[in-house]
C-alpha cells in the first residue's frame, strides 16, 4: 500500500525501530524484498539507482515498482537514490516515485541547500501541472561526503575509515534541515558505500551529536558490512531508515554463480533460477526487516 516515507519512517521510530530500504536494479529482487515485508508485516523502501532511472527502462521499472507497492499488503516506498539531476528526479517523480534522496552532499554547503530547494520547486511545479506527480513527495537530504561507489563494490577507498572532514558536520545541521526543507537527513559518520576495508567504524558521538541538533529522521546509507549488533543501535539515535545494497548484490550474484549451471541441466529452467534468486533477496532482507525491528 501506498505510504509517504517520512510517515513509515516515523512511526517506525517511535516503536524504537528503523525501516531497511533495498536498492532494486530489477524486479525479481523487489519482488522478493516486498515478499519478505509482508510475511514479516513490516514497511520497506525500494530504492531505485539514479544511473537505473536515467535510462527508459529505468523509468519503466519505477512504473512496475509503483504497482508493485501499491498492490503490496504492507507500507512500500519508492525512492529515488542519490539523485543530483532536476531533470532525472522530474522524470523518476512522474513514473511513480514517491521520495527523492537529493544528493548535494560532493557540493559545498550553499550548493547543497540550494539543490534540495531547487528540487522541491520542481516537484512543486509537477504537483501544480495537474498530473498530480510532484505532490506528497517526500526529500532526503544528505549532508557531509560519504566515500565509495554506489553500484560498485570494490569504488571504496575510504577503507572504513572515512576522513573527519567528511562526516556530517553537527554544528551545520540545524541550519541545513531549516534552509533546504529536507524531511529526511542522510548523515556520514563513519559509514561508506560499497565495501568495508576492515572492520567498519562508526561514530556513535558523531551520531548523537547530530541527534540533538534536529527532529527529523536520520538516514543511514551503506549499511552492508556494518554488523547487526551495531545497527540494532540505530533506532535510539533518531535513524528511522537504513539503506542496503552491496550484500543484496553480493547474495544474488553468489546464488546465481552457483545454482545457474544446475537449473540449464534441467531443461534451461529459468524460473528455478528465479526461484533462487527470490530466495537469496527474500532471505537478506527478512533478516535486515528482523535486525531493525523491535
Ligand atoms: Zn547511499
Amino acid at each position: 500500500m501506498r505510504v509517504r516515507l517520512d510517515q513509515l519512517v516515523i512511526s517506525a521510530l517511535q516503536q524504537g525501530s528503523a525501516v531497511p530500504a533495498f536498492t532494486c536494479y530489477d524486479f525479481t529482487t523487489a519482488l522478493a524484498v516486498v515478499g519478505a515485508a509482508e510475511a514479516a508485516g513490516r514497511g520497506v523502501i525500494l530504492l531505485v539507482s539514479p544511473s537505473t532511472a536515467a535510462t527508459r527502462n529505468g523509468l519503466r521499472l519505477i512504473a512496475a515498482l509503483r504497482g508493485l507497492a501499491d498492490g503490496a499488503g504492507v507500507p512500500v516506498a519508492v525512492q529515488l537514490d542519490h539523485a543530483s539531476k532536476l531533470r532525472v528526479i522530474a522524470d523518476a517523480v512522474s513514473a511513480g516515485a514517491d521520495s527523492v534522496l537529493v544528493d548535494g552532499s560532493s557540493l559545498d554547503y550553499e550548493d547543497n541547500i540550494a539543490l534540495v530547494r531547487a528540487a522541491g520547486a520542481v516537484l512543486d511545479v509537477l504537483a501544480s501541472g495537474g498530473s498530480g506527480a510532484g505532490s506528497e513527495i517526500v526529500i532526503e537530504a544528505e549532508l557531509g561526503g560519504l566515500a565509495g561507489d554506489e553500484d560498485r563494490a570494490f569504488g571504496s577507498g575510504a577503507a572504513g575509515h572515512a576522513p573527519a572532514a567528511g562526516f556530517t558536520d553537527s554544528a551545520q545541521v540545524e541550519d541545513f534541515v531549516a534552509r533546504s526543507g529536507a524531511q529526511l537527513l542522510a548523515v556520514a559518520v563513519g559509514n561508506v558505500h560499497g565495501r568495508y576495508k576492515g572492520e567498519p567504524e562508526l561514530r556513535w558521538d558523531v551520531l548523537q551529536d547530530i541527534a540533538v541538533r534536529t527532529r527529523i529522521p536520520l538516514v543511514l546509507h551503506g549499511a552492508s558490512g556494518i554488523p547487526a549488533a551495531e545497527l540494532v543501535k540505530a533506532a535510539a539515535m533518531n535513524v528511522g531508515k537504513v539503506n542496503f545494497n552491496t550484500e543484496l548484490r553480493t547474495g544474488v550474484l553468489e546464488t546465481l554463480e552457483a545454482c545457474t549451471a544446475a537449473h540449464r541441466t534441467d531443461g534451461e529452467n529459468l524460473q528455478g533460477l528465479l526461484a533462487d534468486w527470490d530466495a537469496s533477496a527474500g532471505t537478506f532482507a527478512a533478516a535486515a526487516l528482523a535486525t531493525l525491528s523491535r
